[in-house]
């Protein structure tokens, strides 16, 4: 396997990032750690006579505490996130979901962005974001628009993003009062064969607001409407609710097979962990309302 020959372009700005990449249209991608771009290059998956190396774009980098948001840029890697001070007090479960992505090598070059952005079936982040109630800001040029992450993985492969447009940040905004988020997955090879996130917030020992995301199963992850199934249970009738739910968000998931799996034995695992995951954030929401 070897690389065919490409030029590299290293843009100061957004501006001129998304001008190069419209301008060169089809000949030219943007890359980050370029640890899905190359290998697909390499693999003859996808040939590029110009790359556009967006990891010093400043306005891609930094991770900030806003009012109600955490604002992580688009070229940070996974293993800055899952080592922040600031990322792990916000949100602990997602830098324990980052911990958990890939394997250190690929964690340290590989960005939340070309996650998001190759949009892979498998992908973690993309699940754990959606339940998150996570917001993606786009730019092209000098327009930026928001996008909410259960919007922006539109098929295997596929985003929202327009030509040239780049995905600048993700904002992540803070936990509800008592509400807690349980994240959990499965692999049997490199990548996640399934992947749940839920987030549960309680009201005076009942749940008030719930979302249930599922991803790898399918082509993109999905939010469950069946989360609204959980509203007014309390900790007596939660497990039951919870079954109930789990099992009719793996049937809406409408799992593929993958290869590996049958449909039906993915439509189990989502059902699964989809309990264990709602389960997993009741209680962090009990212990929330503790202190
Ligand atoms: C061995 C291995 C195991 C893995 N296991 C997991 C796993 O367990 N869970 C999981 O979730 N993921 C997993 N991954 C995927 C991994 O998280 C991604 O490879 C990585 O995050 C991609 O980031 P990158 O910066 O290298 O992307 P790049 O390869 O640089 O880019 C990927 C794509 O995104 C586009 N792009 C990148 N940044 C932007 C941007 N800011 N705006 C617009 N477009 C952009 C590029 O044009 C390209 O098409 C695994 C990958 C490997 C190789």
């Amino acid at each position: 396997m070897k690389l065919p020959p490409f030029s590299i372009h290293r843009p100061g700005s957004v501006q001129e990032a998304s001008r190069l990449l419209a301008d060169l249209a089809d000949d030219a991608a943007a890359y980050c750690g370029g640890t899905e771009l190359l290998l697909t290059m390499k693999l003859g998956l996808a040939d590029y006579a110009h790359l556009v190396d967006l990891k010093r774009v400043a306005a891609l980098r930094g991770i900030t505490t806003e009012r109600t948001s955490l604002r992580i840029g688009a070229a940070i890697t996974h293993y800055e996130l899952e080592s922040s001070p600031q990322v792990r007090a916000w949100c602990p479960a997602f830098a324990a979901m980052l911990s958990e992505v890939a394997n250190i090598r690929v964690r340290s070059t590989g960005t939340l962005g070309g996650n998001l952005c190759f949009a892979d079936p498998h992908s973690d982040p993309a699940t754990f974001l959606i339940a998150a109630g996570a917001s993606m800001l786009c730019q092209m040029a000098g327009d930026t628009r928001r996008v909410p992450a259960s919007e922006f993985v539109t098929g295997p492969y596929q985003t929202a993003l327009g030509p040239g447009e780049l995905l600048v940040a993700v904002e992540v905004p803070a936990l509800p009062v008592q509400a807690g988020i349980g994240h959990v997955r499965m692999k049997l090879h490199e990548r996640p064969t399934v992947t749940v996130t839920a987030m549960v917030q309680l009201t005076r020992g009942a749940v008030s607001d719930a979302r249930l995301a599922i991803g790898s199963v399918s082509a993109v992850p999905v939010s469950a409407d069946a989360a609204a199934l959980l509203l007014g249970a309390a900790a007596a009738d939660f497990d039951d609710r919870a079954g109930a739910c789990a099992w009719q968000a793996a049937l809406d998931a409408g799992p593929l097979s993958d290869g590996d799996c049958s449909p039906e034995y993915l439509r189990h695992l989502a059902y699964v962990h989809s309990r264990r995951a709602l389960n997993l954030a009741f209680a962090a929401a009990r212990d929330a309302g503790l202190w």
